[in-house]
This record gives C-alpha cells, structure tokens and sequence, in this order.
C-alpha cells in the first residue's frame, strides 16, 4: 500500500445532505472545514428523493406507460439545482455541469427506450435507477473541484459484483484489487469522489447493493483502503434509540459497539444499511454517525468497545406482510414441510423478518414486493393453504424493559408477538 494513504478517512453523503444546492453547498463547507489535510474519499448517494422517483419511471417504462412526464420532473430538478449551484459557486462550472447533465440523461432516456417487458425485471431496474448517483456525484464533484482539485471516478469501475441483481454480492478480491491499485494515486492529490449503491458485473452491466446501499459502498472502500475512518453524515445527530421523526424524547447513543449496531440495522432501524458494519469490524475501523446540520457536534462513535448496559431501542418497519401455510391434509408442519418452505422463500428473494410455528401452520413475516410475493405463491399454492396480509408494521423493541413494552403495545392489537432475551417484537396493523 502506497505510503500516502496513512490516515484515509471516508466520507459518506447521503440523500438528504445533496437534496438541493443549498445541501450540496453545505457538504462543501464540511469537506473544507472538517474534511482535513490527510487523503478524502467521498461516497455519495443519490439527490433527494431521486432513487424512488427512478423505481417509478422504471415502473412505468416496464409496464409500457409514458413515462416522460416524471422524467421531465426529475431532469428539470437536476437542472435547476446545477443553475443554482452556478451562480452560487462560480460561472466557469456552467458548460461542464450542463454538458454532464444532458450526456447523463441522453445516457439515462436511451437506457429506458430499451426497457423491455419480456427480459428480467431486476437486470434492467439496475441499469436505470443507478442513474441518480451518477448524477449527484458528478454535480458534487464540480462543485469541489472548483475550490480544491477533486477527481470523480466512477465506482463501477472498482465495485465488481455478482449477477444478483438489486442486491449484488460483492466479489471481494478483484474488488479489493481494483480500489487498491486505482484510488491510492488519485487520493495522494486530493480528495475523491465516488458513488455509493453502485456496482458492476464482470461483463460490465450495471449492479445495485440494494435501497440505501451506499453506507455498504462506504464501508467496501474503507474496507479495501484499511481506512483510518468512516464518517455518514446524516439528518439526524447520530445513532438514536429511536427514529426521531416517530418518536419524541429520543436519546443518542455517544459511543456503542459493532455488535450493538449490526442487530439494530438488522431489525431494521434505518440510520444504517445492515451490510455495513461487518467488513468495518473486520478491519476495525470505526464508524461516525454525525449530523450535517450541526457538524461541529461529535455525533455517535461505533467502534469496539465495552459499554454500560443500554437504553431500550424502538425501531418501526413498515411495509410488512404476513404469511402463513398450512398443509392441506392438515398434517402437522414437518421438517421437510419447512425445507420445501424455505427453499421456496430464498428463490422468490423474500428475507424473513419474523417467523413462528404452531401444529398445522406455519408463519413468517417478510418485507412485502408484490412480485416476489406472487412467485412464492405461485410455488407453494399446489402443496399447502398459502393466505397472506400485507401493509403491516413490525416493532423491534431491543434491550427492552416492561415499561417499554407497555409504552408500545398499550391498546394494540398484536397479530405475532415475539419475545427472547434481548428483543420483544410484534406486528400490527397501523
Ligand atoms: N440512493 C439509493 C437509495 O435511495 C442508495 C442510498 O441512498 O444509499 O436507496
Ligand atoms: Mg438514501
């Protein structure tokens, strides 16, 4: 490793800290003030809400519906934030910001002409909705450039994954291999800017991480660059027993442990996408969570450490669907009843959240998708009694106490409730 690197710190700029120009403005203010002398790298995700408004002019696009309505939305969007970040920073960035934006939206309406409705649904949903990073990294890094020269590289260049589209799986050698041997000189002469959520295939389509996957990315790079840091910088303080926008009084968490976190990401609090922490514990390479809004404050310290027993921690997932089988004969659900059920489960995609077994039914809780929904349906209708409800919400409440659990359930009706020694969970229709 190139000598240079000593003391890389990666930062990680998501949707809400690139919204506007007024945002974007701010996350070069942060990058000067706190950014440091050492190597930068900067990883950023999509504007805004950009991701979901890609997810449904791809929607439109796959089921043969005009489209250019929420297009023209979307590039007029890019546009006059560009316009605004000109006049704001300096002139000269016109023609490069406007030559890139209309090249990347040439690119982005000849991807979408080529949406066809009889080749995969995730293949081609990758290649269009990966566009809003590209957009916003390209916008962050002119604005950069013009203060302190900062190269932009596109990261599928370095992020090689799987065919598993929509929520790729890193191929962690060549990966290592190309940031390793790409980004040292480039970072020796200022800071870099990459994007987050964004892979590729060793033939060169594009890949996805999966939604809010650009902590991962941060992570993978930090990763490969045995980086001396990560930084996200978010909308909210820091990493809160809570998600502040559901529930008052909430309390941060200054320092917590890899583990602590892993769990809560993985029951679904949404500060930090689940995949992130694994490769930073393997490096030990620790991990803030600070706000953009207040960036002098120091935010939460993950890293590994001992600490104080906990504050119980509430986190909400919407979106839920329960699914329960039942035999037809109304045997009991045997082993291999379950392994039919499991195997059908991994190869429609659908993750349990939750799961629970009685004599003659078995259910499971899973993050609703219509279309892998119908495949599963589809798969197990012919053995068993297949009924599903969707539009659930599941609570975690980990480290809980009575009093939290009362604080939560009091005048719920609880369709699955699920206890063990550190969580209490249960579903419910909101
Ligand atoms: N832009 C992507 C999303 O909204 C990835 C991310 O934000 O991390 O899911
Ligand atoms: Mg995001």
């Amino acid at each position: 490793m190139e000598k240079e690197l000593a003391g890389l710190q990666v930062y990680k700029f998501g949707g809400a800290s690139v919204k506007d120009a007024a945002a974007i403005l701010n996350l070069c203010r942060i990058v000067k003030e706190y950014g440091g002398v050492g190597p930068l790298l900067i990883v950023v995700s999509a504007m805004g809400k950009t991701t979901n408004a890609l997810e449904e002019i791809f929607g439109l696009a796959y089921a043969g519906k005009d489209y250019t309505a929420p297009l023209e939305v979307l590039e007029s969007f890019h546009h006059n934030t560009a316009q605004e970040l000109i006049i704001n920073a300096s002139p000269h960035l016109a023609s490069d910001i406007n030559v890139m934006l209309i090249e990347t939206f040439f690119e982005l309406s000849e991807q979408l002409a080529a949406v066809n409705v009889n080749r995969d649904y995730d293949e081609q949903y990758d290649q269009v909705v990966s566009f809003g990073e590209l957009l916003a990294s390209e916008m962050v890094a002119h604005v950069l450039n013009d203060a302190q020269q900062t190269r932009w590289i596109d990261c599928r260049l370095l992020i090689r994954t799987d065919e598993n589209w929509r929520e790729g799986r890193v191929s962690w050698p060549v990966t290592e291999q190309a940031i390793t041997q790409a980004l040292p000189p480039l970072l020796a002469k200022g800071p870099v800017v990459t994007q987050g959520f964004v892979g590729s295939t060793a033939s060169g389509a594009t890949t996805t991480l999966g939604r809010e996957g650009s902590d991962y990315s941060a992570a993978i790079f930090a990763y490969c660059l045995r980086a001396e840091s990560v930084t996200i910088w978010k909308d909210v303080p820091g990493l809160l027993n809570a998600d502040p926008k559901l529930f008052a009084d909430t309390v941060l968490y200054p320092e917590i442990s890899y583990q602590e976190t892993i769990e809560m990401a993985f029951y679904g609090a949404s500060v930090i996408h689940p995949k992130t922490l694994k490769p930073l514990a393997e490096r030990g390479i620790p991990l803030r969570v600070r706000s953009f809004l207040d960036p002098a404050a120091p935010g939460t310290l993950i890293h590994d450490c001992q600490h104080a027993p906990l504050v119980p921690a509430f986190i909400r997932k919407a979106g839920q669907c329960l699914v329960s089988f039942e035999s037809k004969d109304f045997a009991f659900i045997s082993e291999e009843n379950l392994e039919v059920i499991f195997g059908a489960l991994a190869l429609a995609r659908l993750k349990i959240n939750v799961m629970q077994n009685s004599a003659i039914s078995f259910s499971v809780v899973v993050d609703f998708d219509e279309m892998r929904l119908q495949r599963l349906l589809d798969a197990l209708r012919g053995q068993f009694r297949v009924q599903y409800n969707s539009g659930l919400t599941l609570f975690t409440i980990k480290n809980y106490d009575e009093g939290s659990i009362a604080r939560l359930t009091t005048g719920r009706k609880l369709l699955v409730e699920q206890r063990t020694r550190s969580t209490f969970q249960f579903l419910v229709r909101e």
